[in-house]
């Protein structure tokens, strides 16, 4: 496989620090002549003679021009993030001075790197399985601490880890079907069916645990959809200063993604969450006709994961909030009710008057009570009984759709064990759902889905 991707003998450099004045930047340079082409350029040392993983500071020069004071990394192969021979040039963060020195490298030999080529290198050269190098990517476009983890624990191999353990318990069993075959004329049967049979709806429980996790996946690495809706004077807009004055989120653009409205997220304990339209919160509402504010407030629903019913528990009465949950229930949306400006009378007082609807949170937004259970039940909502230290969640589209090829296959090889099929189709069927598994961790794949895998990440890594 490797000798046919293009340009894979080639030696590549390129920026791995963002463009822009910075305090320094970072030149990555790999491939077999990464040190030959940087000592071309960094006379004061003969970096070829110098062991791995070492330090020098020196001048870099294209010829006689000194282009910046630096500090060399040196990684020899194959002890490096791609096995190749590595350099990282750090050097002032001036635009300026990194063309500079792109061009001196690229005047030397060096080609400028496609994006993720570094990434790919250290798959193809078996540093990283590819499940391990797309978690790099979710690495870096991580902005909340749950996503964080998520990708570091898949990049340490967590997720491959169990698919490995997968593949190996079907490897062993096909490795016994196979041996029936050599002996097919003496009618033998090496592999124990019913053991086969209690491996194989094992293997089908955890794959269809790793196809549930994809819910919880997508939360985590994309966040909850969340609208606040209720009639005029609810409090929505005090609610969304409140929640917004204590947690507003910092998120960063993520490189390929496009936003075209400028949305308010919430940080809760690590999760994410998106806050729908609340520019049309913000907007007065009283002048503009209620057929318009209620095809708003349907678009809203229909878009967000999870509604936020705030209600003033002064003016509504049960009955009418009662029509409104059965609405909720009949379009099947999920929903909190949120009773607000529970403050101008004893909490007990509006507990007995709406004490037939269940599980309503009672708060005051503008003198800041009930926010903390609020949030909390966004939370508990968002992420259920699971456990966000432990479980392992798949967040990768890709995954979920070899995930369930293989989960169909197991249950082609459960039927067919069911009704005895012969050993040779069997076997055939255990292939074909190793070679779904395989397609995840990267044993098996081609050169465009590759291609396709890295394009997406920048340049530098
Ligand atoms: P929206 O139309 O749903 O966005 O409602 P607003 O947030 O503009 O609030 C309408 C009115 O209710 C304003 O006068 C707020 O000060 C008041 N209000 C909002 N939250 C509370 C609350 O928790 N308690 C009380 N007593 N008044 C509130």
């Amino acid at each position: 496989m490797l000798g046919k991707l293009q340009g894979w003998s080639d030696t590549i450099a390129a920026l791995a620090t963002p463009q822009g004045i910075g305090a320094i930047g970072v030149i990555r340079v790999s491939g077999k002549e990464a040190i030959n082409i940087v000592n071309d350029l960094f006379p004061s040392k003969d970096l070829e003679k110098q062991p791995s993983h070492t330090l020098h500071v020196g001048y870099l020069k294209d010829g006689d021009k000194t282009i910046d004071e630096v500090v060399i990394s040196l990684f020899v192969a194959p002890k490096s993030y791609t096995g190749e021979n590595v350099i990282e040039i750090s050097c002032h963060g001036s635009h300026y001075v990194q063309q500079q020195i792109m061009h001196a490298l690229s005047n030397h030999g060096a080609r400028l790197a496609k994006p993720g080529e570094f990434t790919q290198r250290a798959f193809l050269n078996g540093k990283l399985d590819l499940a391990q190098a797309e978690a790099v990517a979710d690495l870096i476009a991580s902005n909340t601490e749950a996503s964080k983890r998520t990708a570091l624990k898949h990049m340490r191999g967590g997720f491959s880890g169990i698919l490995k353990e997968l593949r190996d318990q079907l490897i062993k069993f096909s490795a016994l079907i196979e041996l029936e075959l050599d002996f097919s004329q003496e009618d033998v049967e090496f592999a124990d069916r019913i053991g086969l049979l209690t491996l194989l709806e094992s293997i089908e429980k955890q794959v269809t645990q790793l196809l549930q996790s994809f819910a919880l996946g997508n939360v985590i690495k994309n966040g909850v959809q969340v609208a606040i809706i209720g009639k005029p004077n609810a409090g929505k807009s005090t609610l969304l200063n409140t929640l917004l004055n204590e947690e507003r989120a910092i998120v960063s653009d993520i490189a390929g993604t496009t936003r075209d409205t400028i949305e308010e997220t919430l940080n809760i304990d690590g999760i994410l969450f998106r806050l729908i339209d609340t520019a049309g919160i913000r907007e007065h509402t009283s002048d503009i006709i209620e057929s318009i504010g209620v095809e708003r407030s349907l678009e809203k629903m229909r878009e967000a994961d999870v509604v936020v019913y705030l209600f003033d528990v002064n003016e509504t009465s049960p009955e009418d909030l009662k029509s409104i949950v059965e609405e909720f229930e009949n379009k099947h949306i999920k929903y909190l009710l949120i009773g607000n400006k529970a403050d101008l009378q004893p909490l007990e007082t509006y507990a007995s008057k709406f004490n037939e609807i269940p599980r309503i949170i009672f708060i005051s937004a503008r003198e800041n009570r009930g926010i903390d259970s609020l949030k909390r039940q966004l939370f508990v909502h968002a992420i259920g009984n699971n456990n966000l230290m432990d479980d392992t969640v798949v967040t990768n589209a890709r995954h979920v759709e070899a995930l369930e090829k293989i989960r169909q296959s197991l249950q082609d090889i459960i039927e067919g064990l069911n009704n005895k099929i012969p050993g040779d189709l069997l076997a055939l069927d255990i292939r074909r759902c190793l070679h779904y598994l395989g397609e995840i961790t990267g044993e098996i794949t081609n050169e465009d889905q590759l291609d396709y895998i890295f394009s997406k990440f920048c340049i530098g890594k």
